[in-house]
C-alpha cells in the first residue's frame, strides 16, 4: 500500500520517524546476515516491523485522537533518547590500582604447570609445594591435550595448520633478543614514539601502547623452558604492548578446531611484529626484547592495560574498545627512551561486566565466576579457575574460546557496533538496554557458527 503524506507536521515527523527505523534495523538485518549472525538477521527484521509499526500507523490512518496518538509518541520517543544520551554512570567502578609489590609466579600458570612432566625433579617440586594444584592438575593429565588426535573436535587440517603455527613461534624464540650496535643513533623520545606507532600499525597490529615498566608487569620468576625457576630481572624502563585482531569468523566457530588455528595465526602474526620492532631497537644502539607467546617475561594484559589499550575484564582477558578480548598481544621492552600513552581507567567495563555475565554462563568448564569481584592478593578482580578452564582445553584439543565469542564486546569493529559501544561507555541505562538488545538479538547462550565446518570427511 502506498504511503499517504500527511498534512500535520506531527504526522510527518510521525511518519518520517517510522521510515528511518524501519530502514534503520533492516539495515542492521543486512549488516547481521553478512556477520553471518543469522538469529540477529531474522530479530532484527523483527523489530523493524514492531518498532516502525506504531509511527507508521499513527502517521498514516486518521482516527480520532491521531494527533494526541503522535504528540504522545514522539514525546516519550524525545525522552527515551534523552534518557540514552545523556552520560549518567561513566565513572561508576574505578579500577583498583595494582599493588607495586604485586609479582605473579610464572611457574603458578597452567602453561608453565602443563609442561611439567611426571617423576622430573621441577614435577616433584613443585607439587610438593602445591599439593592442592596436584589434585586439579592431575585431571587434565588424564585427558588426550591440546592439539591431540584424540580429543574431542580434532580435526587435521586445523590441528597441523595452529601446530605449524606454534612451531613456527618455537623457531622465533631464539630471535626475541640478539646483539645490540655499538653506535648508538641519537633519538628524539616524541619522534622515535610516533614513527614506531606508525610502523607497527603499517606492519598489521591492531593497536600500540606505550607505558613506563613497572615492577608487577613482570613475573617474578621464570617458568617456561631453560628460563624455569629464574627470577625474572630485566633493565629496562619501557615497554611497548602491542595487539592483533583475531578474525571475527574464526573465533566464531569456538570451540571448533578454526579457532585454535586463528589463535596460532595471530600468535605468529603477533610475534613477528614484536621481533621485529625489538631488531629495530637494538640496530638503533639501545637493547630491546621481544616477549611473544612462550616467551613472556612479563603479564600481557596488565602491561596492556597500562598502556592505555583496554580494561581487564569478567574473563580475565584484556578488553579492548573496539574488538574486546577479540586479540592477541605481544610486546617489546627497551631502555630506549619513549613517551609513554596515559592509562585511562575503563570505568564502565566492570559495570558492564557485573550485569552481562554471557562469558560466565557459557563456559563449558564453569571457570568464569558469576559473582562479583573479590580481592585477589590486594586487586579487586574477577579470577577464573585456569585449571578448570585448561582441562577443558585438554578434553576438545582447542584453546575453546567460547568466552571470547559470546562477548558483546567481541563484535565487528564497524560503524554501528561502534556507536553501540560509544553508548555503553556513555551511559548505564544504555549499557542495560545495549545487554538485553545482546541477549535478544545474538541469543544468551549463542551456539558457535557453522562456516562451513567442519569441511573435512572422516
Ligand atoms: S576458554 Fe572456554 S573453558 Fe576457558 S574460560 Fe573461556 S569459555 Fe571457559
Ligand atoms: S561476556 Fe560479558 S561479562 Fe564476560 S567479559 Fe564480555 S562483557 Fe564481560
Amino acid at each position: 500500500m502506498p504511503l499517504t503524506i500527511p498534512n500535520q507536521p506531527v504526522l510527518i515527523i510521525t511518519l518520517i520517524l517510522g521510515i528511518t527505523i524501519c530502514f534503520g534495523w533492516i539495515a542492521f538485518a543486512l549488516i547481521s546476515s553478512s556477520e553471518n549472525e543469522r538469529i540477529a538477521f531474522r530479530r532484527s527484521l523483527l523489530m523493524a516491523i514492531i518498532m516502525a509499526c506504531p509511527y507508521l500507523i499513527i502517521g498514516q490512518v486518521s482516527f480520532k485522537y491521531q494527533i494526541l496518538c503522535a504528540q504522545i509518541l514522539l514525546t516519550i520517543t524525545i525522552l527515551a533518547l534523552i534518557v540514552l544520551i545523556l552520560p549518567l554512570g561513566r565513572k561508576i567502578y574505578k579500577p583498583t590500582a595494582v599493588p607495586d609489590n604485586y609479582r605473579i609466579d610464572e611457574r603458578d600458570t597452567m602453561f608453565s604447570r602443563s609442561e611439567l612432566q611426571p617423576e622430573t625433579p621441577r614435577f616433584v617440586e613443585y607439587y610438593h609445594t602445591h599439593p592442592k594444584e596436584k589434585i586439579s592438575d592431575d585431571r587434565f593429565r588424564q585427558k588426550p591435550g591440546l592439539l591431540s588426535p584424540q580429543s574431542q573436535y580434532y580435526d587435521p587440517y586445523y590441528f597441523n595448520a595452529a601446530d605449524a603455527g606454534f612451531n613456527t613461534i618455537e623457531c622465533m624464540r631464539d630471535r626475541v633478543e640478539g646483539t645490540i650496535n655499538p653506535e648508538k643513533i641519537s633519538v628524539i623520545p616524541a619522534e622515535i614514539s610516533r614513527f614506531l606507532k606508525q610502523w607497527v600499525l603499517q606492519l598489521g597490529a591492531h593497536s600500540i601502547g606505550i607505558v613506563r615498566l613497572k615492577p608487577y608487569h613482570l613475573y617474578s620468576v621464570s617458568g617456561r623452558g631453560e628460563r624455569y625457576g629464574k627470577p625474572v630481572d630485566l633493565d629496562h624502563s619501557f615497554a611497548i604492548a602491542i595487539t592483533v585482531e583475531m578474525d571475527f569468523d574464526s573465533v566464531g566457530t569456538a570451540p571448533l578446531a578454526p579457532t585454535v588455528a586463528e589463535s596460532a595465526r595471530q600468535y605468529v602474526n603477533s610475534g613477528v611484529i614484536a621481533v621485529q620492532m625489538a631488531k629495530f631497537i637494538r640496530e638503533l644502539g639501545y637493547s630491546a626484547r621481544a616477549h611473544i607467546d612462550g616467551n613472556y617475561l612479563l603479564v600481557c594484559s596488565l602491561l596492556a592495560r597500562d598502556a592505555g589499550l583496554g580494561e581487564i575484564g569478567r574473563m580475565g582477558l584484556l578488553m579492548t574498545p573496539d574488538l574486546g578480548p577479540r586479540i592477541r598481544i605481544a610486546a617489546v621492552t627497551t631502555d630506549l627512551l619513549l613517551i609513554p600513552d596515559k592509562y585511562i581507567p575503563g570505568y564502565t567495563v566492570e559495570d558492564f561486566c557485573r550485569h552481562c555475565k554471557k562469558c560466565a554462563v557459557n563456559c563449558p568448564a564453569g571457570a568464569i565466576p558469576e559473582d562479583d569481584p573479590k580481592n585477589h592478593n590486594g586487586i579487586n578482580r574477577w579470577k577464573i579457575s585456569d585449571a578448570a578452564c585448561y582441562s577443558y582445553w585438554c578434553v576438545v584439543g582447542t584453546d575453546c574460546g567460547q568466552c571470547m565469542r559470546v562477548c558483546p564486546y567481541s563484535h565487528p569493529n564497524t560503524f554501528f557496533h561502534n556507536v553501540i559501544r560509544t553508548g555503553i561507555r556513555n551511559s548505564f541505562v544504555f549499557r542495560r538496554i545495549a545487554l538485553m538488545m545482546d541477549d535478544f538479538l545474538y541469543g544468551r547462550t549463542p551456539k558457535p557458527k557453522d562456516l562451513n565446518y567442519p569441511a573435512i570427511d572422516g
